[in-house]
């Protein structure tokens, strides 16, 4: 594996350690400029989605001609394909410590089906509520809607849950808690939440524990612990994309017996024992859980990515992302008009991953986020990062967002948000401050236009070109080996029974 080594001066036991980062493509790539230069980009929209690790995608590259189906074929490719999903499986469960006798891993595409699948998956009853807070992304407050009467804890403006309003939200005399379900890290203000300390308390209310580990996996070390601890967790769920997987896949991970007592949300090939015309019997979990052809190689994938970042090191990444969150954070706070959203505390970085949200007193966000990539070369995301009911709280407005709408309220409908990933430097944070620092003093180049539509800023008369970069192609394939390779291979047989055939014939008739 080729590892970028970069000074850091994290101190771990007071010395400075090098921390190595893996090569991580498309990182640094040249990108246009306004003026027509081109720059090394600034990748700083990780919680969005990371890029790939250039190892696992080699390793994809290794792997794609033994692919096969799994489970059923009898072919070499398929048992050799099945054997892998089989290790990959155990690997990502590895990952997140389960107990492989009685968790299992059910691969999904997503955090978002992850958590559509545990809400359709655990048994309610009439009256139930599921704790949750209001630091929720979308796709894991919304799935429990259509079950329980689902309660959003507030946050302080730390963005951290008060436990002793848990503790008395979990009484059972308002009606059982069947489950407390919350973000391991937020993805708006990075704040992390203490998930072992709530799992104990849910645990002695009976209620089960789910941690959407979407923004935390991918930074920082989540272990489930023993069952036999009150603080373990029942169930993660997390996506491969945001820890520099290339593929679509995520994974739940979590009680067996809850999955073997449930029929399967999705029903269909590999999810039976038994089917005749009027009845079917379920296969156990996991493959009760996985309907149809699963994500083969985007497991193997998540497999290969969790074995780069446990080679880097959970802790090593960890630290790295903390020098430069507090970095960020410190440089960030000496601009009078930017406020970061949440906890800005450069000394708290213990409690919050490197998602940090801000907005620009007088500068629209959208507007920021296009002159960082329009003249800066800076990627970041912008908007309500798909939870609205936590930017409603952070901003203090009473307005209801709309997706994708023009606003004319400056800041009061979203916020920047730049997020760290493995490979972001120290130089990157520099850079980032200096252009926010130019941007809250109205200091850019272009004129900007807001899309009436979509209420994207765009630079008047410049739009990206994608000339020259892949693409797609109406042209034939030419280069396919096979019939060339079956004419070879069957020639020199062809030959000699021909010749045989020649032989035999003129014998029989001078012979
Ligand atoms: N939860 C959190 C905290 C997230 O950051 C995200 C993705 N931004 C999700 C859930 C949803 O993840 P996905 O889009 O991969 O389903």
């Amino acid at each position: 594996m080729q590892l970028i080594k970069r000074q850091s001066k994290v101190a771990t036991q007071s010395k400075t350690k090098m921390f190595e980062c893996p090569e991580v493509l498309g990182a640094k790539h040249s990108v246009p400029l306004l003026d027509g230069r081109y720059v090394p980009q600034i990748f700083l929209d990780n919680a969005a989605s990371t890029k790939p690790f250039k190892v696992v995608s080699d390793f994809l590259q290794e792997i794609q001609p033994y692919y096969s189906n799994i489970h059923r074929g009898t072919g070499f490719d398929s048992h050799f394909c099945t054997e892998r999903y089989e290790e990959a499986r155990r690997i990502v469960g590895e990952f997140v410590g389960w107990d492989s006798d009685r968790d299992v891993v059910i691969p999904v595409r997503n955090t978002t089906e992850g958590m559509n699948l545990l809400a359709n998956t655990i048994n309610f009853e009439a009256g139930d509520r599921v704790l949750t807070t209001i630091l929720e992304h979308h796709s894991s407050d919304l799935p429990w809607r259509s079950k329980a009467k689902v309660e959003h804890l507030p946050i302080n403006s730390e963005g951290q849950i008060d436990l002793a309003e848990l503790e008395r939200r979990l009484d059972p005399t308002q009606g059982r808690v069947r489950v407390v379900t919350m973000t391991g890290a937020s993805n708006i203000t990075g704040s992390v939440l203490p998930i072992h300390e709530i799992a104990a308390l849910a645990h002695k209310y009976g209620a089960l524990m789910v941690v959407d580990g979407a923004q935390l996996l991918p930074h920082r070390k989540l272990k489930m612990r023993h069952h036999s601890d009150p603080s373990h967790i029942d169930f993660v769920v997390f996506s491969g994309h945001k820890m520099n997987c290339p593929t679509g896949v995520g994974a739940v991970v979590g009680r067996r017996d809850i999955f073997a007592a449930a029929a399967p949300y999705q029903t269909g090939g590999g999810t039976i024992s038994t089917v005749t015309v009027n009845s079917v019997t379920w296969a156990a979990p996991p493959d009760r859980n996985e309907a149809g052809t699963p994500n083969i190689l985007g497991l193997l994938a998540l497999a290969r990515t969790i074995q780069v970042l446990e080679a880097v090191g959970m802790d090593a990444i960890d630290n790295h992302e903390r020098e430069l969150t507090a970095l960020l954070l410190e440089k960030l706070n000496r601009i009078p008009q930017v406020k970061v959203l949440g906890s800005s505390d450069p000394e708290a970085v213990d409690k919050r991953v490197g998602a940090v949200s801000f907005t620009v007193a007088g500068v629209p966000h959208g507007l920021v986020a296009a002159v960082l990539s329009c003249e800066w070369g800076i990627a970041v995301r912008n908007g309500t990062f798909c939870a609205q009911p936590l930017m409603k709280h952070l901003l203090k407005t009473d307005q209801d967002f709309v997706c994708g709408s023009k606003s004319d309220d400056g800041n009061a409908d979203g916020a920047v948000r730049a997020s760290l990933g493995i490979h972001n430097t120290e130089k990157d944070i520099e850079t980032l401050v200096e252009a926010v620092a130019n941007i809250a003093q109205k200091q850019w180049k272009g004129e900007y236009d807001q899309d009436a539509d979509s209420g994207e800023y765009l630079p008047r008369g410049f739009r990206f070109d994608f000339s020259g970069l892949p693409g797609f192609s109406t042209e034939p394939v030419v280069n396919s080996p096979i019939p060339t390779l079956h004419y070879q291979q069957h020639l020199p047989l062809v030959t000699v029974a021909g010749i045989g055939a020649l032989l035999t014939t003129l014998w029989a008739c001078f012979g």
